[in-house]
């Protein structure tokens, strides 16, 4: 069997072929959604061995499933991890690894700048059983390392951060962590690993919502979790007892995403860089983010971690959301929805979408105006894409003209 967890190996071939063979069964060429909830033991003493854990195999769907183990596999190759455990959603597998990972007493240090669901675990969640929780200003490099240096159990990061696209300098903070005695745990959504190895760069554990770029497709929920045996076991123990595991089907549709992960996203940063220049060109745009504009304030660090900049930005737009609400509905190549990573190209406000579980005042801390447009760009030819953008703007200018 080939190894495809060389490093010989490229991204897109291993996209494709890893962990394949392995789970495949009958000669089929795919690999088998297994819907069975039980596996059938013969032998008495060897089911024992199995449920202890000293034979392979398998017992019931709530601690492993073959078809999810594949997509374990597949994405713990991606990633360059030794292990992964897969969950329902990616709230599943974030939540799980800081359950599993702290205890009452401990510190978690992160950033404001979260998902908006995350940023939940920390606010709401972790002090609940407490577990005291430190959030600092994304891009404020000395607040972080002064959080890490004060005592740091879990140092929790999101890079390129959603919705602003702000980038944090991983192997900088990890080193110090790790100094510091603490586990780093970066979610990768954004990134994917076409674009980012976090473990390469010092991370412990890799975290994705696997219902965005990896699925690619918007009909199908998960998340993982990648690392180091040791941990993704610790993890894996928890999911077994917590239950949030992956549906079979929703596994298999992820695999079949992965296959087309780096075709997709080439397609879809090309798209998302001539969009975010025709934005900067835009007079009624007042900010556009992108990683991956020679402007953005993180466009170094991101060319020094990231193979490519990513298929999201964001950008604001004078008029707020009442200009918002008159571009958007005129796109003709969008769905305006709270979802990224697709094939299709979706628009949303951020206050809709990534963030509307803060309130007014934690999305005004966080920079996030009310006329903040989040874009997941899609796989459709970059033209169609600009032109639709540009007849929504002459769209969105006569109006504005009118209403003057
Ligand atoms: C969507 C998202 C999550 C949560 O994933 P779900 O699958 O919706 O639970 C976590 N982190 C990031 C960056 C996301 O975009």
């Amino acid at each position: 069997m080939e190894n495809t967890n060389s490093d010989e190996i490229r991204m897109g071939t291993k996209s494709v072929w890893a962990g394949e063979r392995e789970f495949r069964a009958y000669g089929a060429t795919q690999i088998p959604v297994v819907v069975s909830v039980t596996y059938e033991h013969e032998d008495v003493s060897k089911w024992y061995e199995v449920a202890m854990g000293r034979q392979p195999g398998y017992i019931y769907s709530r601690n492993s499933n073959p078809t999810s183990e594949a997509l374990e596999k597949k994405v713990s190759i991606l990633e360059g991890s030794e292990s992964a455990v897969s969950f329902s959603t990616g709230m599943a597998a974030i939540s799980g690894t800081l359950y599993t990972l702290l205890r009452p007493g401990d510190r978690v240090v992160s950033v404001k700048d979260t998902y908006g669901g995350t940023n939940k675990i920390f606010t709401e969640f972790l002090p609940q059983i407490g577990v005291e929780s430190v959030l600092c200003n994304t891009t404020d490099d000395e607040e972080i390392i002064n959080e890490i240096t004060k005592g740091c159990n879990v140092l929790y990061l999101e890079t390129p951060t959603n919705p602003t696209c702000k980038i944090i300098d991983i192997n900088k903070f990890a080193l110090i962590a790790k100094k510091y005695g603490s586990i780093v745990v970066v979610d990768n959504t954004f990134a994917t690993p076409i674009n980012q190895n976090p473990i390469k760069l010092g991370a412990d554990l890799v975290v994705h919502s696997a219902t965005k770029f990896l699925g690619g497709h918007a009909d199908a929920m998960g998340g993982i979790v990648c690392g180091p045996k040791d941990l993704i076991q610790k993890i894996y123990h928890y999911r077994e007892i917590n239950g949030a595991v992956l549906d079979p089907w929703s596994a298999y549709l992820i695999i079949r995403g992965i296959k087309t992960l780096k075709l997709r996203i080439s397609q879809q940063q090309e798209s998302a860089l001539s969009i975010a220049k025709y934005l900067q060109s835009k007079k009624l745009v007042d900010a556009v983010n992108y990683p991956g504009l020679e402007t953005h304030p993180g466009h170094s660090i991101a060319t020094k971690q990231m193979h490519g900049f990513g298929a999201m930005l964001s950008f604001s737009i004078f008029g707020g959301l009442n200009s918002a609400g008159i571009l958007l509905p005129k796109l003709k190549y969008a769905n305006m929805a709270a979802n990224l990573g697709s094939v299709e190209t979706t628009y949303g406000p951020a206050r809709t979408t990534s963030h509307v579980e803060c309130t007014e005042e934690e999305r005004q801390a966080l920079g996030i105006a009310d006329g903040l447009i989040r874009i997941s760009v899609g796989i459709e030819d970059t033209a169609d894409l600009i032109d639709d953008l540009d007849q929504a703007f002459e769209h969105l200018e006569s109006c504005l003209d009118a209403s003057n």
